[in-house]
């Protein structure tokens, strides 16, 4: 199939099934001009001119700055804003040749869990029709899981990759903070947003980070790294921590460790993370104050409307709140405690990586709840318990299918040193051929 049909049946699947038939939801915009670049795409591919990504059809989410398309955050705030220019990523997937066939929905400024917090609907678990899919990269992981694409943009400040990857039974990654520019990205919380990549299988994840990742001089905090390979694995020490997490999941994660170790002879060991358990607390001070400081230019007179106006009660009540948390910051209160325990948290991960190499859990502590099912705060903040870790130690890590339970997807979560991207995704093949 060459890359006008690709298009063409991603386009028909979209017709189908996004607002009607399944209703997935997951897209809220097309690309108007996806067939016409896939045609000059196919013109290229036959001289031999293409580059790495031709052929590949991505989806993007609506926090991302895409040329001519809306980055709407799911918000009322942005719903007309047009973006003027190309977040770095973008630049460099064009520029490889890939296709953005249309922005997703998620949660209102990538603020939740589940993907219900979006302003213009949620969106459906293809895995799980009558469940959330998980957020906030909801509408991501969904098209991915739906077909309306081969792989997509999301951002993880607290999970928001590798949760919907989870539920949605796909390929969902984390980069290192740093391993990939933050330009053009609408912030969550600037000190743990990463922007990564979903994908239906780990060689696609990784031709898709391969692109992104680099050192970008409009954002300070990036390096430079070479290409990431799958490397020949000789003796692998697993670190299992204890954790919190609903019996079925945890036992369906440890019998996949206790597989693979015996499969390659890789030993386990039991680590202890005394402090990760304070991970939630930890986080949401610091996104409260960032987000709050963020969505300052949001004031009605550049993008049209003023945020507290327009938003939903959970972007509301971050704005609210950091602002409340700022006021009190003369005293160091919350956010300077919060920096101290996410320091902790970070050297309580170096230490762990002094004794083995990688660190598996599972990437979600509870099953996806149905759509309709009223959450406390509480609850939904608990989703990421166990993703969250790897934003305040900065490290990478990716969720992979583990199984299902009552025919729900299960991600295995995998999390190495930062920047060794190189050793998680090559663990995370293993898992991936596990029959
Ligand atoms: N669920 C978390 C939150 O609401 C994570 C969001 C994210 O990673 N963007 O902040």
């Amino acid at each position: 199939m060459n890359t006008q049909e690709k298009v063409k049946k991603y386009l028909a699947e979209i017709e189908k099934n996004n607002k009607r038939g399944k209703n997935i939801n997951a897209i809220l915009q097309i690309n108007p001009h996806a067939e016409e670049e896939a045609k000059k795409i196919d013109e290229k591919i036959k001289k031999r001119k293409a580059g790495k990504l031709a052929g590949k059809i991505i989806v993007v989410k609506s926090n991302i700055n895409v040329r001519g398309l809306n980055a709407s955050c799911a918000s009322k705030t942005l719903e007309n804003y047009k973006c003027p220019y190309n977040a770095s990523v973008i630049e460099k997937i064009k520029k490889q040749d890939g296709i953005i066939i249309g922005m997703a929905n998620c949660d209102e400024f990538a603020s939740g869990s589940s993907g219900e917090n979006s302003a213009f609907g949620i969106t459906r678990n293809p895995r799980a029709l009558d469940r959330i899919p998980g957020g906030s990269s909801s509408g991501s992981a969904a098209s991915v899981a739906a077909e309306f694409c081969d792989m997509a943009l999301g951002s993880d400040t607290g999970g928001s990759i590798r949760n919907p990857a989870s539920h949605c039974g796909i390929i969902g990654v984390k980069p290192t903070y740093g391993l990939v520019s933050r330009y053009g990205l609408i912030d969550l919380s600037m000190s743990l947003d990463t922007i990564g990549c979903f994908a239906k299988n780990t060689k696609d994840a990784l031709l898709l980070l391969n692109i992104i990742k680099g050192k970008d001089n409009r954002d300070s905090t990036t390096y430079d790294s070479r290409e990431i390979k799958i490397e020949k694995l000789n003796k692998i020490k697993i670190g299992v921590p204890d954790i919190k997490c609903d019996e079925n999941i945890k036992n369906l994660i440890d019998e996949k460790i206790k597989e693979i170790a015996v499969k390659n002879k890789w030993e386990i060991e039991k680590i202890n993370l005394p402090h990760i358990n304070l991970a939630v607390e930890t986080y949401y001070p610091l996104v409260y104050v960032e987000f709050f400081s963020g969505t300052r230019k949001f004031d009605g007179r550049r993008f049209g409307k003023k945020i507290e106006e327009s938003c939903g009660e959970e972007v509301l009540r971050r704005i609210l709140g950091g602002s409340e948390i700022s006021k009190a910051e003369y005293h160091g209160k919350y956010y300077r405690k919060a920096l101290q325990a996410k320091e902790l948290i970070k050297q309580e991960f170096e230490n762990a990586f002094k004794k083995v190499d990688i660190i598996i859990m599972p990437t979600i502590p509870k099953l996806p709840h149905k759509i309709g099912e009223k959450i406390q705060i509480k609850d939904m903040y608990n989703y990421d318990a166990l993703t969250i870790p790897a934003n305040l130690s900065e490290i990478p890590a990716i969720s992979v299918p583990a199984g299902k339970i009552n025919n729900i997807p299960v991600g295995i979560q995998i999390m190495a040193k930062r920047f060794d991207e190189e050793k998680m995704f090559s663990v995370a093949e293993k898992f991936e051929k596990l029959p």
